[in-house]
């Protein structure tokens, strides 16, 4: 039997960990840790582990689909291409709308794109980032000028002090939590703030602050107001490299404790310990995820973080900084690949200057100069949907309405790996290759950029996401254009095209550990932390404060609906669920959902441990067991997203305003009922 060893990168979570794919006969027989790798040094999570078994799980798949009926035939690539070519040549630009992926590489997200811009001259296209860091990329470009992370995940060790705030990294980062674990073993301090006692604040917080959700930029003012009032402020940072500082400071003073600790359930004494532990720190790094960004008000409460960041001068050594942990494996890439509504390649801002600046690199006239629709403004008004690797029947808020909006729709197609709950309403099915199955390069939440390689052939006729889009691009006359021969050549390109990758080639990524962009030469050895050269990338290189006033959440609680729901992430599975739950170790692990409710709350409400009860917000009702527990505060219930048998996405619902047009998934008033049994 012949084995061989391809070195590649796990394809979950965006902490970009490497793994040696075992092949035996053409087939992906397991996975061995890669001891070299400098981001996980040959550990992985159970995640990790298991990473390939999900290529051979039930309904991949292998052949082109038409709808027939209430069922779907088998097609030849040239039918199904041809049906999709000639709706899209009948098709005005605003009435198409593509919908792509964070799991996919750079190299499959750039051809989309460009197809999208110069093929159907539209900038409708979005990624499930609009649900993650869609917040992030607003919020930071006004204050810092890049909405990335500015520290690498091997130097947070640097630092001496964290703050992680809405984000359970032990569960959903554990080789970034082992960063800062080793950290800690050196004496760094670590203040989380979650409304839910969670593994991470039970095993890595000195501090927890354990606030009501949703309250998070009235705490983030609370501390500021105390580093003031300590003169705790780095006076010579703000005075050398900041705008804005009198404005925050003279509204923090007018700012009352009392009702803070109110607002936030958090007592004041708690509150100036974790702002004095924070400011007295010779590095402080701040670390933050989807329980900052899911919210109405998530741009603020970034804003609010980097205002406290900059406050204490915490930028530009390893180690510091506001740091968004991107969860998807290629959120970063997707980003920089131009796959949002508002930015061409490289974070150029859509208007008449980038479809010029684009349009002559890429030979095209006519290229869209006006902002796309978002991800659920596409769901809502567009009439041919392209959905590449996503699946918003299970991530999208409110499923329910986006199951009728899909079934309204003229034109749905849906290119995946699986037979998904979205496939399973499309028009069109075209089968793509799965990681493992095509080479092409991720860009994880460091701005590292890696190579992941192919080890094995697709299955029946699937083919990589950017070889099917340049096979369309052809039958819609535009085959010079998207002339690649293999994804090396799409890099090519893309390091022409964003100069914050122009240094990187595949030869350099054989390296284990890859490159961090910038890296604008091929002697440039890449970039561990941002802003090191003193200055911000904004426009006049300096750190901008913000006001940021206290909202509170959309749909906040009343009699009728008391419960406030977070959803979110546990450690055994991945997003909708497409990879994880067909893994049978991982399944084994964790095979359906719960809701987490306080122990108070279940003794008034006359609910038992493992009782079914019935969650129900205005949009919808799921039916699951509870989990009794001590460890999230009362008034507050969890239900994890990833099972689309119990969606916990039914429940969800209000959707911020531009530019984020983020869903508010950290909270969402809901009731929970006793479910009578029949006897
Ligand atoms: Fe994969 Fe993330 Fe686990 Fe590393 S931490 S093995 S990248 S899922």
């Amino acid at each position: 039997m012949r084995v061989e060893y391809v070195p590649t990168i796990c394809p979950y979570c965006a902490t970009g960990c490497g793994i040696y794919l075992v092949v035996k006969d053409g087939r992906i027989a397991g996975v061995e840790p890669w001891k070299e790798h400098p981001v996980n040094e040959g550990k992985n999570c159970p995640k990790g582990r298991s990473a390939h078994e999900f290529l051979y799980g039930k309904e991949r798949l292998e052949k082109p689909l038409i709808r027939e009926g209430s069922g779907f035939r088998e097609a030849s690539w040239d039918e199904a291409l041809e049906l999709i070519a000639e709706r899209l040549k009948g098709a005005e630009p605003e009435e198409v709308g593509f919908l792509s992926s964070c799991k996919l590489t750079n190299e499959d997200l750039y051809v989309m794109q460009k197809f999208a811009r110069c093929v159907v001259k539209t900038n409708n296209i979005d990624t499930p980032s609009r649900f993650c860091h869609s917040t992030t990329v607003p919020a930071l470009i006004s204050t810092v000028g890049t909405g990335v992370m500015e520290t690498s995940t091997m130097s947070l060790e640097e630092a001496d002090c964290f703050i992680i705030a809405g984000s359970n990294i032990k569960e959903n980062y554990p080789l970034i939590a082992r960063r800062i674990m080793r950290a800690r073993e050196r004496g760094a301090k670590v203040i989380v703030i979650d409304p839910r006692r969670t593994i991470t604040a039970r095993d890595l917080a000195d501090i927890h602050l354990q606030i009501n959700p949703a309250t998070d930029v009235a705490l983030i003012n609370g501390m500021m107001k105390v580093i003031l009032e300590e003169g705790l402020e780095d006076r010579e940072f703000i005075e050398r490299r900041t705008v804005g500082f009198e404005e925050l400071r003279k509204y923090l003073s007018e700012l009352d404790m009392g009702e803070i600790e109110r607002i936030t359930g958090v007592s004041r004494e708690l509150i100036r310990e974790a702002a004095v532990t924070y400011a007295r720190a010779e590095r402080g790094c701040i670390l933050y995820n989807a329980g900052i960004c899911q919210h109405v008000e998530g741009i603020g409460n970034i804003r609010a973080l980097a205002d406290l960041a900059m406050l204490t001068g915490n930028f530009g050594k390893p180690g510091t900084g506001v740091n968004p942990l991107r969860g998807h494996i290629n959120g970063e890439g997707s980003g920089d690949m131009g796959v949002v509504n508002v930015f061409y390649p490289g974070f150029v801002r859509v208007g008449e200057d980038a479809a010029r600046k684009f349009g002559e690199l890429w030979g095209v006239e006519g290229l869209p100069t006006e902002p796309g629709l978002t991800y659920m403004d596409m769901i809502e008004k567009c009439r041919i949907l392209y959905i590449q690797g996503t699946n918003p029947m299970v991530s999208a808020p409110n499923t329910n309405d986006v199951r009728k909006k899909l079934e309204e729709k003229e034109l749905v197609v849906v290119q995946d790996i699986f037979m998904t709950e979205t496939a399973r309403l499309a028009d069109v099915v075209l089968p793509a290759a799965a990681w493992g199955e095509k080479t092409g390069t991720v860009t994880e939440v460091d701005r590292r950029v890696q190579l992941m390689r192919k080890a094995v052939e697709p299955p029946g006729e699937a083919k990589p996401d950017w070889k099917i889009v340049c096979e369309l691009a052809a039958k819609m006359g535009m085959g010079e254009k998207f002339n690649f021969g293999s994804a090396e050549e799409v890099f090519e390109e893309i390091r022409r095209v964003v100069p914050a990758y122009a240094g990187i080639s595949y030869k350099r990524l054989e390296k284990a550990g890859g490159i961090q962009w910038p890296c604008p030469s091929e002697d440039h050895p890449g970039t561990d932390t941002m802003f090191a050269d003193g200055k911000f990338r904004t426009p006049d290189g300096l750190g901008h404060f913000f006001v940021v006033e206290y909202k509170g959440p959309a749909e906040p609680v009343d009699e009728e609906y008391p419960f406030a729901l977070l959803t979110g992430r546990v450690m055994f599975h991945y997003h909708t669920g497409t990879m994880t739950r067909r893994t049978p170790r991982l399944d084994a692990e964790m095979p359906s959902a719960w809701v987490e409710i306080n122990v108070e709350d279940a003794k008034a409400l006359g609910i038992n441990d493992g009782e079914v009860v019935a969650v129900k917000s205005r949009r919808g009702e799921i039916r699951v067991p509870a989990r009794v527990t001590g460890n999230i505060k009362r008034g507050v219930v969890f239900i994890p997203w990833h099972f689309s048998e119990t969606p916990a996405n039914a429940l969800t619902g209000p959707i911020a305003e531009p530019p984020s047009r983020m869903p508010e998934f950290k909270y969402s008033a809901v009731k929970i009922e006793k479910v009578e049994v029949r006897g």
